[in-house]
C-alpha cells in the first residue's frame, strides 16, 4: 500500500507527507531496536535513545489519532517469544508500566494529579497512600507455583505469551522451588494458595557483573571462541535468563526481587478455610485474583514466603511523599549493588488499583518515574594519547559533550591498545557512553550503521607524544610506555601532580595550570624544586598576581608537615597506592627503614606482594631517588617518626590512650589530614564528646560539641594551640 495516498493535507497540519513518514519511520525503527533488545538480548542504541524515540512517536500518535495502528510500539509490551523456547499463554498478562522521565518532582506531581482526578478527589480529600519501590533494571518473570512447587517460570514476553525459561530460572537460589512459610506472623492467607504466580525481576547485581566480565576477559584473553564481555547487566542478566543450556545460566551470577502475584487461585477444600477471614484482612471482593487489601500485604505475604522483596520499599502518602522517595533514592543509586532506573510508585489499596484498571499496555495506578540515564549516545571528535606518570600511554576518546549518569562527560578512556582494538572506536563514530554511580565514564560500544565515511582504525603510537621518546609495550603487559622518563615533561607534571594531590602532601594551589608553567618555564625539575620557589619567580609567570604567589608559597609552606603514609604515596612508587603506603607507615614507622629494608622485609608487611616489594626495592635502589627524599627532607617536608615503637614495642606512642574530638570549621588542615596526624601518634580520634575525651579541638563555629565539652569540663584547645602543640610533640619525639 502507498503509506501517503489515503493521507489528507487537514491530516497532517501544513506538510502533509510529515507525520505519516516520521511515524513509519519510527515505528519500524523502534521495532527494529525492540526486537535487537528483547529478543537478541543485544540492543544496538542505549534506553535513553529508544525512550527518546518512544516519546516522539507517542506524541505524533496523540496528535494524529487517525494514523492509530495497533500493532505501533506504543500498543505493544515487549517482543515476540522466539520459538527456541516453549511459548506459554499468561493466565494474567503481564504489563508495562507508563514513565514518567523528567529527572526532577514533576514526574510524581503529574502521577499524584492524575490519580487524585481519576478517583474524584477534591483539594481537601486526604492524601492517597502509595507504596514506591525501586524499579529495578534486568527482566520481569512470572513464577507459576502449584500446590506450593515451582512448575513453570516465564518471561514477560509480548506480555500475553512468555517464553518458558524454567530451567534457568531454577538455577537461582533465591527463588524457592517449593513454598513454604517462613514467617507465619505476617501472613495474612492462613493457607498455600493451590495456584500462585510470583512477579519480578531476575537482575545481575554490579559486583557480580564485574566478576562475569573479569571472568570473560580472562577466557578471551586465552582464545576461547565465542565468548564475549556484556554491555550492562540488564544484557547480562537477560541473556543468561534467556539461554538454552542451563549450565550457563548458572555459571551467571542472577538475583531476583519479587514485587507483584499473577493468578492467585485456591483449591475447593481450601476456599472454605479461607472464607471466614475473608471479611476481616483480606478483602472480600469475589475475584480470587484480588486477594490482598493492598500493595504492601502482598509484599509482606511475599516476604513471608521468603522471596527477596526490597527493603528500599516504602508506604509514602501524596505527591510531597513520592517527591521525597524519588529524591533520596536517587542519592542513594550510586551507592547499590544493582543498576535501578528510576522508581515505580503504585496506588496502595488494590480495590482502587481495580477501579482505575488499565489502557493497553499500562495499569493506571502505577508510573515509573525515571533518573537520568547511565548510557547515552554521543560522537567520538578526536582520540588522544596521554601520558600518565609512570609514562604509561593512554589512549582517550575525546567525545562532544553528553549528559550522563548525572554529569556532563567529555572524555572516556579506551586503556589500552588492546582495548582500543577490541571496541573499534574511531573518530567520527557514534558511540555508546556508559556512567553508572560514581563508575569512570566508559564507552561500551560503537554504532557501526552510522559510521560514515573512510574513518581509520585507531592505531597505537610508536613513540611518546610528548617527549618524543620511543615507546615500548613489555612483553606480557598491556600498556605501551613512554622511556623518556623524567626527561619526558609529561611524566614530570604527572610526579608534581601526584605529590601535591589531596592524598598525599595536599598543595592546595599547586593546581594543573600552574604545574604546567613552572615544568614549562623550567623553575621546576625535581620534586624539591617546589620547596625551592620564591615569591619574584611566582610572580613572573603569566597571570600570577602577588597575591595567588603568596598563597601558593602558604600552600607550599603547610605541606611541609605531612605523615609518613602521605609521604610515601606523593613519591608516586609504582604499585604503592595510598592503603599500601598507609600499610608500610604503619608496619616501619621510619622512612629509613623502609629504605634500608630488603625485599624479605617488605613482603612481611600486610598485603604487600613480590610485585610491590621488588618496585619498592627497585625505587629505592636508584640512588637519585633517595637524593630527591634527602633534599625534601633538608627543605624541611616532616612526619612523625617513631623507630622507637619497632625497637621496643611497649614503648606507647606520645598520644596513645588520649581520645580528641575535632569540631568546627578549620582553616590550617583539612579535617582528615588532623585526624591522621593524632592518630600517627597514637591517639583515637571520635565523633563525639564525652567523659573520656582528653581534649576538643575547635576551630570557627563550633557548636553544640563545644557546648557538651564546656559542660562536661573538657579542655578545649584552638586550632593555633594544636598546631603550636603538635609541633612540639614531632619535634621531641
Ligand atoms: P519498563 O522497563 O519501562 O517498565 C516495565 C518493567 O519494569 C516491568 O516489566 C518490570 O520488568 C520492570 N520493573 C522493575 N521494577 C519494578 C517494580 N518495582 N514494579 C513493577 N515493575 C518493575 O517498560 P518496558 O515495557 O519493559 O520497556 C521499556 C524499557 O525497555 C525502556 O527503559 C526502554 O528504554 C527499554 N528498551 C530499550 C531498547 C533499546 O534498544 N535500548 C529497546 C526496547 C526497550
Amino acid at each position: 500500500m502507498d503509506l501517503f495516498s489515503e493521507l489528507k493535507p487537514e491530516d497532517c497540519g501544513s506538510d502533509p507527507t510529515g507525520p505519516t513518514k516520521e511515524i513509519e519511520t519510527l515505528r519500524q525503527t523502534l521495532h527494529n531496536y525492540a526486537h535487537h533488545y528483547y529478543v537478541m538480548d543485544a540492543p544496538l542504541v542505549p534506553d535513553s535513545e529508544y525512550d527518546r524515540l518512544f516519546k516522539r512517536l507517542q506524541e505524533l500518535e496523540s496528535e494524529h489519532p487517525n494514523l492509530w495502528d495497533p500493532n505501533s510500539p506504543t500498543q505493544r509490551v515487549g517482543g515476540s517469544p522466539v520459538d527456541s523456547f516453549a511459548s506459554l499463554r499468561h493466565a494474567v498478562p503481564m504489563l508495562s508500566l507508563k514513565t514518567e522521565t523528567d529527572s526532577e518532582s514533576s514526574g510524581a506531581i503529574n502521577f499524584d494529579n492524575r490519580i487524585r482526578k481519576e478517583l474524584g478527589l477534591d483539594t481537601f480529600a486526604p492524601l492517597v497512600e502509595y507504596m514506591a519501590e525501586l524499579k529495578f533494571d534486568g527482566l520481569a518473570i512470572n513464577l507459576r507455583y502449584l500446590k506450593g512447587k515451582l512448575v513453570s517460570a516465564t518471561t514477560r514476553g509480548d506480555g500475553e505469551f512468555g517464553e518458558e525459561v524454567t530451567h534457568n530460572i531454577r538455577t537461582i537460589q533465591q527463588i524457592p522451588l517449593e513454598l513454604t512459610i517462613k514467617d507465619s506472623q505476617n501472613f495474612p492467607l492462613h493457607t498455600i494458595p493451590n495456584v500462585l504466580e510470583v512477579r519480578g525481576e531476575v537482575y545481575m547485581g554490579l559486583s557480580d557483573f564485574q566478576d562475569l566480565n573479569e571472568r570473560q576477559r580472562i577466557k578471551i584473553a586465552k582464545g576461547m571462541k565465542g565468548e564475549k564481555t556484556f554491555v550492562n547487566p540488564r544484557n547480562a542478566a537477560a541473556g543468561a535468563v534467556r539461554q538454552l543450556d542451563p549450565k550457563i545460566a548458572a555459571d551467571r551470577p542472577l538475583s531476583f526481587f519479587a514485587y507483584a502475584v499473577g493468578e492467585v487461585a485456591w483449591a475447593e477444600e481450601d476456599k472454605e478455610i479461607i472464607a471466614p477471614q475473608r471479611s476481616t484482612d483480606i478483602t472480600s471482593v469475589v475475584d480470587e485474583s484480588v486477594i490482598f487489601k493492598t500493595h504492601e500485604q502482598l509484599l509482606n505475604t511475599l516476604k513471608a514466603f521468603g522471596f527477596p522483596v526490597d527493603d528500599h520499599t516504602k508506604r509514602v502518602f501524596g505527591a510531597e511523599g513520592l517527591v521525597n522517595f524519588h529524591q533520596q533514592m536517587g542519592l542513594l543509586r550510586s551507592s547499590l549493588d544493582f543498576d535501578i532506573d528510576g522508581v515505580v510508585y503504585k496506588l496502595n489499596d488494590t480495590h482502587l488499583q481495580r477501579k482505575l484498571g488499565f489502557i493497553t499496555r499500562e495499569p493506571k495506578w502505577a508510573v515509573a518515574h525515571k533518573y537520568p540515564a547511565q548510557e547515552e549516545l554521543t560522537t567520538v571528535l578526536a582520540i588522544e594519547v596521554q601520558v600518565g606518570r609512570t609514562g604509561k600511554l593512554t589512549p582517550v576518546a575525546k567525545l562532544a559533550p553528553v549528559f550522563v549518569g548525572g554529569v556532563t562527560v567529555t572524555n572516556a578512556t579506551l586503556h589500552n591498545e588492546d582495548e582500543a582494538r577490541r571496541k573499534d572506536v574511531r573518530v567520527g563514530d557514534t558511540v555508546i557512553v556508559r556512567r553508572a554511580g560514581d563508575v569512570i565514564p566508559e564507552v561500551v560500544g560503537v554504532l557501526i550503521e552510522r559510521r560514515v565515511g573512510d574513518a581509520k582504525a585507531f592505531e597505537m603510537p610508536q613513540s611518546c607524544p610528548v617527549c618524543s621518546s620511543v615507546a615500548l609495550r613489555a612483553e606480557g603487559e598491556a600498556d605501551y610506555r613512554c622511556t623518556g622518563g623524567l626527561f619526558c615533561p609529561a611524566q614530570r607534571k604527572q610526579a608534581f601532580l601526584h605529590f601535591a594531590q589531596r592524598k598525599a602532601l595536599n598543595i592546595e594551589d599547586l593546581g594543573e595550570k600552574l604545574v604546567d608553567q613552572l615544568v614549562d618555564t623550567g623553575l621546576i625539575k625535581t620534586l624539591p624544586d617546589m620547596y625551592k620557589l620564591g615569591l619574584v619567580s611566582l610572580i613572573a609567570l603569566d597571570r600570577m598576581a602577588e597575591k595567588s604567589a603568596n598563597n601558593v608559597l602558604i600552600s607550599i609552606e603547610k605541606s611541609k608537615s605531612t605523615t609518613l603514609n602521605r609521604f610515601l604515596y606523593g613519591l608516586g612508587i609504582r604499585h604503592v597506592g595510598e592503603t599500601t603506603a598507609k600499610d608500610l607507615a604503619s608496619h616501619f614507622r621510619s622512612l629509613d627503614a623502609i629504605i634500608n629494608s630488603s625485599v624479605e622485609q617488605l613482603l612481611e608487611v600486610k598485603d604487600v606482594g613480590p610485585v610491590v616489594a621488588q618496585s619498592l626495592r627497585s625505587f629505592f635502589d636508584q640512588a637519585h631517588n633517595v637524593e630527591v627524599v634527602n633534599q625534601l627532607r633538608a627543605c624541611g617536608v616532616h612526619w612523625i617518626e617513631s623507630e622507637r615503637v619497632t625497637q621496643n614495642p611497649q614503648f606507647a606512642l606520645p598520644l596513645s590512650a588520649k581520645t580528641y574530638v575535632i569540631t568546627g570549621t578549620l582553616s590550617l588542615w583539612a579535617r582528615e589530614e588532623l585526624k591522621e596526624v593524632l592518630e600517627s601518634l597514637g591517639a583515637k580520634v571520635s565523633s563525639s564528646v564525652s567523659a573520656k575525651t582528653t581534649s576538643l579541638i575547635a576551630g570557627e563555629a563550633a557548636g553544640s560539641k563545644l557546648s557538651k565539652a564546656q559542660e562536661l569540663g573538657i579542655p578545649v584547645l584552638s586550632e593555633a594551640q594544636t598546631k603550636i602543640w603538635l609541633e612540639s610533640l614531632i619535634q621531641n619525639k
